[in-house]
């Protein structure tokens, strides 16, 4: 632990308003577009076959019994099946008719080029997020704009995210020009067989454009905090979907209803980092193995059985 004082001497600048910090030198950081097809690799080594550019249109059943996944490209058969389909999720499910209050926020990234070295860890305070990278650069995010965008789910489930807006109202900011193809779009259908085309195909990457608010905002936080910066721009900038829970958790559980049916998703603004862990205890739960921990906290049925929402880490 460091204690405000020590915060300052390690991080020349204004690092932010701190109270105190936490050290974790043993973690480890990564770019998700070198770490993620690297796992893939690995993964594909060990077995794992991996379909590029193939949409799961949906599960089939024979008597209640799961029977597969119906892709775009034909039927996959399989007894049990996860449905880890980060901001989409909660769309897919509901075409089986299982609900989960899963929404979405943008979320603006900024990186700059190479720039003196002043900090070489990662750090974040409820405002401001900067991290050294392996080329000189920053990557930078302000932790307090995220845009929601409204739509069907938004209303759908608008009682069980209260707790979630009330304590994070100042950082959201509302509006209806969702975009276009976005998971709850309002233009979207909500039912469909496999036969049909989905909205997983007319929407092969969700990828939204960085808000300017936002781009602002980091590059004003960043002379704020570093004024021996004050030259630097910001090089590069993209944004994305960070779906959640209406507690900050996610769900990792089999549907209580329909055997087979496993969902591993609504990770917040943590599912890179907590992600491979995730991965381990998923597959170990597919298998019928002991995960080894409790996973009480991310169970499916938290938010129909009567459970008092408890709001766990920011998104
Ligand atoms: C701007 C931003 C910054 C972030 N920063 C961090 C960070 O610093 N640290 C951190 O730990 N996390 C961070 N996150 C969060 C992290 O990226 C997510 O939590 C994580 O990617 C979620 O993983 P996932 O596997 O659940 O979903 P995803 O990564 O979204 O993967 C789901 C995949 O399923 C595919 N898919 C969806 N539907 C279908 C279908 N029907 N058929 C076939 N494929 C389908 C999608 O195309 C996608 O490839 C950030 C997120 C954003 C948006």
């Amino acid at each position: 632990m460091l204690s405000k004082d020590e915060i300052y001497a390690e991080i020349p600048g204004k690092p932010g308003k701190w109270v105190g910090g936490m050290v974790t030198p043993s973690d480890g950081r990564a770019e998700p577009w070198v770490a993620v097809p690297a796992i893939g690799r690995a993964a594909e080594r060990n077995g794992a076959v991996i379909v590029e550019d193939c949409a799961v249109r949906t599960l089939e059943f024979e008597g209640g019994k799961l029977t597969g996944a119906v892709t775009e490209k034909g039927m996959i058969k399989a007894d049990r099946v996860l449905i880890a389909a980060g901001a989409w999720s909660s769309l897919f499910a509901q075409n089986l008719g299982v609900s989960m209050p899963q929404l979405c926020v943008r979320a603006t990234v900024a990186a700059t080029k190479a720039a003196p070295d002043l900090f070489n860890g990662d750090a974040a305070d409820g405002t401001f997020a900067f991290r050294k990278r392996v080329d000189g650069g920053y990557t930078l995010a302000v932790s307090d704009i995220h845009d929601h965008y409204i739509g069907k789910d938004s209303f759908r489930h608008l009682f069980k995210w209260l707790p979630a807006i009330k304590a994070s109202f100042k950082g959201i900011t509302f509006g209806m020009n969702a975009p276009k193809n976005y998971p709850d779009a309002w233009s979207h259908k909500r039912r469909w067989t496999g036969d049909e085309v989905t909205p997983f195909e007319t929407c092969r990457v969700l990828n939204p454009d960085p808000s300017p608010r936002a781009l602002k905002r980091i590059q004003e936080r960043l002379v704020d905090r570093f004024p021996q910066l004050k030259d630097l721009q910001l090089e590069e900038s993209w944004a994305g979907m960070i779906d959640a829970m209406p507690d900050f958790v996610p769900i990792m559980d089999e549907v209580p209803t329909q055997q087979g049916v496993f969902i591993a998703t609504g990770f917040s603004g943590h599912g890179f980092g907590i992600g491979p862990a995730a991965g381990r205890v998923m597959a170990d739960m597919l298998m019928g193995k002991p995960a080894g921990y409790d996973l009480t906290r991310f169970r499916y049925s938290r938010f129909s059985d009567g459970s008092k929402i408890e709001l766990g880490p920011f998104i």
